[in-house]
């Protein structure tokens, strides 16, 4: 069964392989077996980038190709700029997407969506019609492409809809690519789309995240012009999204409940080697992920998106994917797209990819840090302070900005990344704090120090980087280090929120940190104009409103350690900041009144549209916690407590056999087994009981009714499970371990 030479090279699987000679049909044991037994799936030899690049895309160079002239110059005004389409533009548009994917061998086409629960949705239709004499022929109109109406009753729409009233709208977003999505069923045409109710209210993603950038557009050309800019392209936000997460073999997830059913272990002892050596992080990547890793990033390149970096993450068992960053609402697409293909092709390759935050106690979890930057074409990136931040006066105001959005909307922020499993991260001392503070690096934070005390100095730039090492060529040292233990840290040209959850959308970041700037610059503008109308030079201004903006919200800067025990009492009790460990305590902000005028006044939700959010979030906040729960009682009740009793059996025969013959067994834990098993199930029977109340005022005390009753009845139940572990016979263990997911490859 398993070969010799497995053996003689470790001395971990050679012990595992006794095991399991010796053990009957245990399925967690059968698992490692034909784990070690497995061969990496045959590595197909990469194909050159330049011929399968983008090769499944309908992108503007595919367009050129196929459209007339005016048509194509048409349909790039709108991808680039928004530009509305006329219909007739539409009609030729649909044509040539028709036939390009028939080219392809596609049958049907699909407008994929992106309902709020973080999920990709899409319903697919034939291009197939009959003719009056039975035969096939296909069609696809521009209206066809322009609009498709699934019932999709059943999505969460947070009270937007009645059931009986299920009518939605599908509408084609022509400023992200249509493609061909290649699935073991056949190639579909995919439509990327925006979702709405028949009453034109947003049910989905992308909608808030077009008018975000909107709101952005609209109030940074203001503060542009101000500032005596005259050509000023429209302005765009960029998203560049670092992935997460943990590969375990199919084998053993297939034999853990938790794991397929919340995407978590809900139960296992800490293993005695975890990833304290961090020899993990970024270590040679195993034969079996390296070949995943290609398979699936030619998936990437053949879809047009640009997989960039790719390495071993801190826990063993973890990895970590990024793409070169992209415009925001084809890099939320692309986000998207690559959680699907990432976990359809795990599968091929005998993995189970896991994007929950916090898969494994003990070791860390896994975040998207959401790199976010905006620009243009005339002005560009308007977050790059250039050599010279204190001169660059553009800079200065939008990072001004943002410093002012996350001070006044800091609780917002931390309600968009709110879920279940991030809170599993948050706050706990391998992420980012529940606390929303700003990081600049020490050169950009003294300049504004600097300027709060109304100066404006020229400052030290980071300096020559001399290793004293003469094979080694010196390079310029960035201006500031990094801060990893911030949750929103300026790194160089862009904002990085790190505090986003692996599994997220990364759209509802996107449209909070795009709409609290169009808000802070709506607010400059009106300063800035007051300033110069009062006679101040270009300079004085700017300086007069950043003044004034620094004494009202430096206290959220905080280049320090996020995790210390200080900072948790100093940012609450001398910076007035909120550290909000939970979703239950996250989520009401969208009900708080300046969080409900922001989407307003900024056109990006309106006070129904936010409302609804709320209670779609809040809904699958109590069901995730409401799984979790059954399962824990279930895998307690039906796996770990028989375990335990059938290794209490054990023990209990061999000692009748050995006192008849006058001898006894010593210190075999007997007791402790049977305290900890007892203790298991009586903390079973109070969660249950925890469960079954529904009589809730709200669905506030309903959200901390799962906060502060039945997660803390999770733990305890699974505090005298992982005690088992450590006690009873490895051999009567149902659950794979710790020591093997993480480990075994
Ligand atoms: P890190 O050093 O933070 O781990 P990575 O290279 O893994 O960096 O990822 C950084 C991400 O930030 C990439 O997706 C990159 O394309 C993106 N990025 C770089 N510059 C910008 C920018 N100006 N705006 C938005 N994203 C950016
Ligand atoms: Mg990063």
């Amino acid at each position: 069964m398993v070969v010799a030479s497995i053996m003689s090279n470790s001395p971990f699987l050679a012990y595992l392989v006794r095991k399991i000679n010796m053990s009957g049909n245990q399925s967690r044991i059968q698992a490692i077996a034909k784990i070690i037994d497995r061969a990496p799936k045959a590595c197909v030899m990469p194909s050159p980038l330049s011929k399968i690049w983008a090769s499944d895309v309908f992108d503007l160079a595919t367009m050129e190709e196929a459209l007339s002239k005016n048509a194509f110059k048409a349909i790039k005004k709108t991808v680039q700029t928004g530009a509305p389409l006329d219909s007739a533009t539409a009609d030729v548009v649909a044509a040539a997407m028709k036939d390009w994917a028939l080219s392809k061998g596609v049958k049907f086409f699909s407008h994929i969506f992106y309902p709020m629960t973080n999920l990709t949705a899409e319903k697919h239709d034939g291009f197939i019609v009959t003719n009056s004499d039975g035969a096939a022929i296909t069609e696809f109109t521009g209206s066809l492409l322009i609009k498709g109406e699934p019932d999709g009753s059943s999505f969460p729409n947070g009270s937007l809809r009645m059931t009986n009233a299920a009518r939605g709208y599908t509408a084609w977003d022509p400023t992200s690519p249509a493609y061909v999505m290649n699935t073991a069923n056949g190639a579909t045409l995919m439509i990327p789309s925006v979702f709405m109710s028949w009453t034109g209210e947003a049910l989905d993603k992308k909608i808030p995240l077009l008018r975000s950038n909107a709101a952005m557009n609209k109030a940074a050309t203001k503060v542009l012009s101000l500032m005596g800019e005259t050509d000023i392209a429209p302005l765009n936000s960029s998203c560049g999204a670092e992935q997460e997460y943990f590969l375990v073999d199919e084998c053993f997830a297939n034999n853990r409940p938790d794991l397929l059913l919340a995407g978590r272990t809900l139960f296992g002892a800490p293993s005695a080697k975890g990833q304290e050596f961090d020899d993990h992080y970024f270590g040679a990547i195993p034969e079996r992920v390296q070949v995943f890793m290609q398979d699936f990033e030619d998936k990437l390149y053949k879809l047009g998106i640009p997989a960039k970096t790719h390495h071993n993450e801190v826990a063993p068992g973890q990895f970590e994917i990024a793409p070169y960053f992209e415009a925001a609402n084809v890099a939320a697409d692309h986000q998207q797209l690559l959680m699907t293909v990432m976990k359809s092709t795990a599968k091929e390759h005998g993995f189970l990819c896991l994007l929950h935050e916090k898969p494994f106690a003990g070791v860390n979890g896994s975040g998207k840090h959401v790199n976010w930057s905006i620009g243009n074409a005339t002005q560009g990136n308007l977050l790059d302070p250039g050599d010279t931040p204190h001169d660059n006066l553009n800079f200065l105001l939008f990072c001004g900005a943002v410093i002012r959005g996350v001070h006044l909307y800091g609780p917002m922020l931390r309600a968009v990344i709110a879920s279940a499993a991030n809170d599993h991260r948050l706050g706990a001392n391998e992420a980012p704090p529940a606390i929303l503070s700003v990081y600049l690096g020490d050169q950009l934070e003294s300049v504004f120090e600097d300027i709060k005390a109304g100066k404006l100095l020229e400052k030290a730039e980071g300096g020559l980087m001399d290793l004293g090492l003469s094979q080694i060529l010196t390079f310029e040292r960035d201006p500031g280090d990094r801060n990893r233990t911030s949750p929103f840290a300026f790194t160089g040209n862009r904002f990085e929120f790190r505090a986003v959850g692996s599994s997220q959308s990364v759209s509802g970041p996107l449209v909070a940190m795009n709409t609290m700037l169009a808000d802070s610059l709506n607010w400059i503008a009106e300063k800035l104009e007051a300033a110069l109308s009062d006679g101040k030079d270009q300079t004085a201004a700017v300086i007069v409103v950043l003044q004034e903006l620094m004494e009202l919200h430096s206290n959220v800067i905080f280049g320090g350690d996020g995790y210390s025990s200080e900072w948790h009492t100093a940012a609450v009790e001398k910076r007035g900041l909120k550290n909000i460990p939970t979703t239950a305590d996250a989520l009401p902000a969208f009900k708080d009144p300046s969080v409900v005028s922001l989407f307003e006044s900024t056109g990006v939700l309106s006070p129904t549209e936010l409302a609804s959010r709320f209670e779609v979030y809040a809904e699958q906040y109590i069901l995730a916690i409401e799984v979790e729960a059954k399962l824990v009682i279930d895998i307690a009740t039906t796996k770990i407590y028989p375990a335990a009793i059938a290794y209490m059996s054990n023990l209990t025969s061999i000692s009748s056999s050995l006192s008849s013959m006058g001898l006894g067994l010593e210190n075999t834990g007997i007791e402790t087994v049977v305290s900890e098993a007892n203790a298991m199930m009586s903390s079973v029977i109070e969660l249950g009981a925890a469960l079954e109340q529904h009589d809730f005022a709200s669905v506030e005390t309903h959200m901390k009714h799962c906060s502060d009753v039945i997660c803390v009845l999770m733990l305890e139940v699974r505090k005298h499970a992982d005690a088992l572990e450590g006690l009873v016979d490895d051999e009567l263990w149902p659950l794979p371990k710790y020591q093997e997911m993480l480990f075994i490859k």
